[in-house]
């Protein structure tokens, strides 16, 4: 597989373009190019071509619009100190998308053709990507079933593409987000889809979503399936707690049980905090625990953390069973230095040990 590059030739012009970077928000403003790949089960996946950013004309008895078959990826670009772009762990995205893609009965691209489409778009859309530490350009990689019938099988056809969108902070990192526990809905079950990313997810997971804001809450943090009792996710973001404090806290997370979408972010974190030297673990971890936790003063902070938005702290927490505050309601220094030493790997500023950073262009 290769990429014909036939770019925009009326791109945004500089001074549109820097006002839209410098507006912020997420998803509101596109690069002047996207990356699209169409697959058959008869003749595999065709060459990607890397075109104007626009609108694509589908039948409307194509399968993604009926059944939902359709998968995505989150990832972003950064700029470093030398001007230079790098991208954060693209395999471990590209790995993920084909995990997704088989679970969704959907054709899997190569890892290495998968960083390809993303470092084409990258180079040529390179204009785009924010300066300051904390902006990036945002990618998102997503394929469709095209097939076009509504009998219910796996398509036949599949379309990739490739669209990013420069970022400023998802959430305010200084402002603690309120999380509605809910103990009626479940994002995922064992057995189903809750840990490929796919659209499905989250459209079974917004009508809790809505309970949460009539609830006051900015978010929905997701129990099991079965006890609705162990504690998983936080909307599309992974979770933290923080026992004890200062140099001998002890970090832990939800243990990747099958239901859970297993973040990158999550899991560069689980080293990140371990080279810090807190101790890490990958717990189960029940609502009573939260609870009876933040009551004794034994979990001092909590945090979400995903691409998007990094780590968001975690501040009141309220259920059917009631409100729990963490800490005195405000962001806490653990979540803090770990949110610094995670953008600074990604921003450049701190040394990358793990080999982390792919640079671009
Ligand atoms: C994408 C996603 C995450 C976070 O994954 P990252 O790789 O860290 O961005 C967590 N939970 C859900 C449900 C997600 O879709």
């Amino acid at each position: 597989m290769k990429i014909t590059l036939t770019p925009n030739q009326n791109p945004v012009a500089d001074a549109d373009r820097a006002a839209k970077i410098a507006e912020g928000g997420f998803g509101k403003y596109y690069t002047d190019n996207m990356v699209v790949a169409e697959w058959s089960e008869a003749a595999g996946w065709q060459d990607a071509v890397l075109k104007p950013y626009g609108p694509i004309t589908l039948d409307p008895a194509t399968a993604v619009f009926h059944y939902g078959q359709e998968i995505f990826e989150g990832m972003k670009a950064y700029t470093q100190p030398d001007g230079s772009i790098s991208l954060f762990r693209p395999e471990a995205n590209a790995a993920r998308f084909a995990r997704s893609a088989a679970r969704l009965a959907l054709p899997e691209i190569p890892v290495d053709f998968f960083v390809e489409t993303v470092e084409a778009l990258v180079k040529q859309d390179r204009n785009w990507v924010p300066n300051n530490v904390g902006e990036s350009l945002y990618i998102r990689p997503f394929m469709i079933a095209t097939e076009v019938g509504l009998g219910v099988r796996p398509s036949n056809k599949a379309m990739y593409l490739l669209i990013a969108t420069p970022a400023s902070a998802y959430f305010n990192p200084t402002k603690a987000v309120t999380v509605w526990i809910s103990t009626e809905y479940v994002r995922a079950a064992p057995g189903g889809t809750g840990e490929a990313k796919c659209g499905g997810n989250y459209a079974a997971s917004l009508v809790a979503q809505k309970q949460a804001a009539t609830q006051g809450c900015d978010q929905v943090v997701w129990l099991d399936a079965n006890e609705r009792r162990w504690v998983e996710e936080m909307g599309g973001m992974n979770l933290y707690f923080v026992k004890g404090s200062g140099d001998n806290a002890t970090i832990v997370t939800p243990k990747l049980t099958g239901t859970l979408l297993p973040g990158i972010t999550r899991d560069s974190i689980l080293t990140v905090a371990a080279d810090l030297g807190y101790k890490v673990e990958e717990v189960m971890l029940s609502i009573d625990d939260w609870r009876d936790g933040v009551a004794s003063g034994e979990i001092t902070e909590i945090f979400a953390c995903g691409t998007a938005a990094v780590v968001s702290p975690i501040g009141a927490a309220k259920s059917a069973h009631g409100t729990w505050m963490t800490g005195d309601g405000n962001p806490g220094p653990i979540t803090g230095k770990i949110r610094q030493t995670l953008l600074g790997i990604q921003h450049g500023t701190i040394e990358d040990k793990h080999g982390w950073n792919k640079r671009v262009c």
